[in-house]
């Protein structure tokens, strides 16, 4: 913390050095292009969805769990990200198609993927402003989970990648993550605050390693994501978007 006022500090978070970013949802829209896609995989192997599972008036989320408990199966094995989503659609489509899913709709689903690694980078509201006027004075961390090549590549797209000192592409933001990090980092936790939309990824294991967590909720949350319980905490705060921060950072 460089520019802090004493007649502020009660409301400002001190002594950070590092600032850690999540990405997906955070700087930029991602899980919009996951739904997208989830609402076009369900339409095309609709005939071949048992009777009790088809979309009715009552269930509007009737679509959400053989692909979703597919994919959670799969995360052990093939961490996050879109050849992940790819893969655990096609199994999803052999599986609930009892093997007759044709190669066209295979391909179709691969198409899928496909375009949504080449998709444009929608960047959230204020993003560019925020970094810019916080790189003076922090260095800043991409930490983000999911596929290397995506991830790399979507920061090249984004523009943003000047303002990071280094992008962190971890399979899991867990504890021992988030350990890693700020020791490799040469930090004592308390030294580091998270900014991300996830609780469970973001926050969670960054206030339990000790260090901050600022958390800018996303209108809607991957099934995976969600946590039940309320965070209340010392080093934890909400915030409505992303520009709030800089009135606690700066
Ligand atoms: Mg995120």
């Amino acid at each position: 913390m460089k520019n802090q006022t004493p007649a502020s500090a009660h409301i400002k978070i001190t002594n950070i050095e590092v600032i850690g970013f999540d990405a997906d949802d955070t700087l930029w829209h991602n899980l919009p292009y996951f739904l997208e896609v989830e609402q076009k995989f369900w339409a095309l192997i609709e005939e071949y969805l048992p009777a009790a599972t088809q979309k009715t008036e009552s269930s509007p989320r009737w679509h959400l769990s053989p692909l979703n408990a597919t994919e959670m199966q799969n995360i052990k094995r093939y961490g996050y990200g879109v050849k992940a989503f790819i893969l655990s659609m096609i199994e999803t489509a052999i599986r609930i198609s009892s093997g007759r899913i044709g190669t066209n709709a295979i391909s179709e689903i691969i198409d899928y993927g496909k375009d949504m690694l080449d998709h444009p980078i929608e960047l959230m509201d204020d993003v560019v402003e925020v970094l810019q006027t916080l790189a003076p004075h922090y260095r800043m961390v991409l930490v983000t989970k999911g596929d290397l090549l995506d991830q790399q590549n979507k920061l090249i797209r984004s523009g943003l990648e000047d303002y990071f000192h280094h992008i962190e592409i971890v399979t899991e933001k867990n504890i021992e993550g988030y350990s890693k990090l700020v020791k490799h980092l040469d930090l004592n936790p308390a030294q580091f605050v998270m900014i991300g939309n996830s609780l469970k990824s973001d926050i969670v294991p960054v206030l339990k390693i000790g260090g901050h967590g600022l958390h800018i909720p996303y209108p809607t949350t991957w099934i995976h994501e969600q946590v039940d319980e309320p965070v209340i905490h010392k080093h934890f705060k909400e915030l409505k978007n992303i520009k709030d921060c800089l009135s606690l950072l700066i």
